[in-house]
C-alpha cells in the first residue's frame, strides 16, 4: 500500500517557553487524535515529529498513525532553520520509499514546518540544498507563529507561507484544525489515486497567507524577546525567565522613535535537556539590565529572586539575606551585596 508521509517540524526555541509551547503541544495533539478518528487517514497518513532549537533530533519516526505515540516537546536555545531542513531532507531520504520500476513509491510527502521567529543559524547552503533537491517532490507548508517571524527567508523556501497572528491557545487549535482537514483531504485525494497539491481553504479567522515583511536586523539573535537561563542555588535545578517586548515611550512618531523595554512574561522550571537542545557554540548576544522590567521569585524554591548573578556570569537565585552563597554554576562561594546595579547580561539565542 502506498503511505501518505506527514512531517510536522516544529520549533522549539527559547522564545516559544511558556504558553506558546503549550498551545503547539495541544495542537499536535489535537492533530494526531483527531486524524486518528478518519477512516481515510488511519488507512494510508503516516507521521512523523521532528523538534528543532539549537540542536535538531526526530521525536516520532514514520510511523502509521494508530502506532503513534504522544511526543513531549522539548525547549532548547536557538532556531537553527538550516540544519532543521538538512535533518528533515535525510528523514525523507531514508524514510519516504521511491517509485521506480518495480515498486510504487510512497506520496508526495506534506511537510508542516513550525518556526516563530528567525533563524539563528547559516540557513542559506540549507535553503538552497531544499529548493534544488526537495521542493519539486514535497509540499512544504510553512507556518509561522506571531508577528516576528521574517518571512522574507521562508518565502524562498515555498509558496505556501501561512501567518497566524497569535500564538495562543484559540490560534493555535484554529490551525490545526485547519491541518487535520488538510490532512483528510490529501488522504481522501490519495484514496481516489489523485496527489492534489491545492490546499483546502484558509480559516480567515486566525490564518492569512504571509506577505513578506522587509526586515532591517543588526543581530541573529530574536529581539521580541530576550530568554536568560538560571539554576536553583538550593536545588540546582535550571529555570528560564522570559521577557517580551514593551513600548516604553510612542508618539515620537515625528522622528520615527519608538522605545522599547522587555517585561517580565514568565519564570518557570525547565528540565535539563534544555541543555541537550541548545547549540553551545553559537554566540550569545547580551543585553543591559536596566531595559528588564519585573522580577520573580525562583520557581523551584520560591527564594526572593531568580535574578542573582554570579561572577562566572550565571544566574542563579537567591534568598536575599544569605551571607554566603554557592553558585550552582561555577561551585564557587559567592556574597551578594545590597546596593543593585544595571549590568550587562548574556541572553539566549531566542
Ligand atoms: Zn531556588
Ligand atoms: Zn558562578
Amino acid at each position: 500500500m502506498r503511505r501518505l508521509p506527514v512531517f510536522f517540524v516544529i520549533d522549539c526555541s527559547e522564545s516559544m517557553a511558556g504558553q506558546p509551547l503549550v498551545a503547539v503541544q495541544e495542537g499536535v495533539d489535537f492533530i494526531m487524535s483527531s486524524l486518528r478518528t478518519d477512516p481515510y487517514a488511519l488507512e494510508t497518513v503516516y507521521v512523523s515529529v521532528i523538534a528543532y532549537a539549537g540542536i535538531v533530533r526526530t521525536l516520532v519516526p514514520l510511523t502509521e498513525l494508530y502506532a503513534y505515540q504522544r511526543c513531549e516537546l522539548p525547549l532548547g536555545g536557538g532556531t537553527h532553520l538550516g540544519k532543521a531542513l538538512e535533518h528533515l531532507a535525510k528523514e525523507i531520504d531514508r524514510s519516504v520509499i521511491k517509485t521506480t520500476a518495480d515498486v510504487k513509491g510512497d506520496w508526495k510527502p506534506v511537510v508542516y514546518l513550525f518556526t516563530d521567529g528567525r533563524p539563528t543559524d547559516d540557513y542559506q547552503d540549507a535553503i538552497q540544498q531544499w529548493k534544488a533537491k526537495y521542493s519539486h517532490r514535497v509540499t512544504l507548508i510553512v507556518i509561522g507563529l506571531g508577528q516576528d517571524v521574517d518571512f522574507s527567508i521562508l518565502k524562498e523556501l515555498t509558496e505556501h507561507c501561512i501567518s497566524v497572528d497569535q500564538i495562543n491557545q484559540e490560534y493555535v487549535k484554529g490551525l490545526c484544525k485547519w491541518i487535520s482537514a488538510s490532512v483528510v483531504s490529501q488522504s481522501v485525494s490519495v484514496a481516489n489515486f489523485q496527489n492534489s497539491e491545492e490546499l483546502i481553504p484558509l480559516d480567515q479567522r486566525y490564518m492569512n497567507l504571509a506577505k513578506s515583511k522587509l526586515t532591517f536586523r543588526k543581530s541573529h539573535a530574536d529581539d521580541r524577546v530576550v530568554t536568560f537561563i538560571g539554576r536553583c542555588q538550593k536545588l540546582q535545578h535550571p529555570y528560564i525567565l522570559k521577557y517580551s517586548r514593551n513600548l516604553q515611550y510612542g508618539g515620537l512618531s515625528d522622528l520615527n522613535i519608538n522605545l522599547y523595554n522587555f517585561k517580565l512574561e514568565t519564570c518557570e522550571a525547565i528540565s535539563e535537556e534544555y541543555f541537550s537542545w541548545t547549540d553551545h557554540h553559537a554566540e550569545k548576544p547580551q543585553i543591559n539590565t536596566s531595559k528588564l522590567e519585573g522580577w520573580s521569585q525562583c520557581p523551584h524554591c520560591y527564594a526572593d529572586t531568580a535574578f542573582a548573578m554570579c561572577g562566572c556570569g550565571n544566574l542563579m537565585c537567591y534568598d536575599g539575606y544569605s551571607e554566603y552563597v554557592v553558585c550552582p554554576w561555577c561551585r564557587r562561594q559567592v556574597s551578594f551585596s545590597a546596593e543593585g546595579g544595571d549590568f550587562d547580561l548574556t541572553r539566549g539565542q531566542g
